[in-house]
């Protein structure tokens, strides 16, 4: 294991490109790849976009938006990554679900925050993707506390 450690510390990740004194979270999640993803031992990270969270808490539907756009970017960038790298998988889900969101098939005019129909997290179910070369087969739904048991899984392949 590396014995460099880095530590840094945001006041404010921009959604889009500010430059190198203000790197989006997929600037950082390369940047963190670049440094793990040399361990002979192998590596494991945890990228989390709090925001979204945050703004469903608040039925702030289009700060939501703006904030999964900028995590499905850092999504894009991390399985580009493991797939040069190879012998990696991405794992990306949710801890839970916020705000009860009830979409209808609005069109992107139509989204508003009153589609929200709480505050709080509910216990609607959230999907989970896996990226990755890996002949297993993953149940279609799982407990989230199963995602530490989904992960010793397929680090013992
Ligand atoms: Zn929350």
């Amino acid at each position: 294991m590396s014995k460099d450690k880095v530590f840094a510390s945001f006041e404010e990740i921009p959604l889009e490109d500010g430059g190198d004194k203000k790197p989006t979270l997929a600037n950082l999640a390369t940047i963190a790849l670049d440094k793990i993803s040399t361990d002979e031992d192998g590596f494991f990270m945890m990228i989390e976009e709090s925001h979204i969270d945050k703004c469903s808490h608040i039925n702030d539907l289009d700060g939501a938006l703006s904030h999964v756009k900028a995590y499905d970017n850092t999504i894009k960038a991390v399985v580009e990554y493991a797939k040069a790298l190879g012998n990696t998988v991405v794992i990306v889900t949710a801890d839970h679900e916020t705000g009860g969101l009830q979409y209808n098939g609005e069109s992107d005019s139509e989204l508003n925050d009153g589609m929200y129909t709480r505050g709080e997290h509910s216990s609607a179910n959230v999907p989970y993707f896996v990226f990755g070369d890996i002949n297993m087969d993953f149940p279609k739904v799982i407990d989230n506390t199963q995602i530490a048991w989904l992960c010793k899984s397929i680090i013992s392949k």
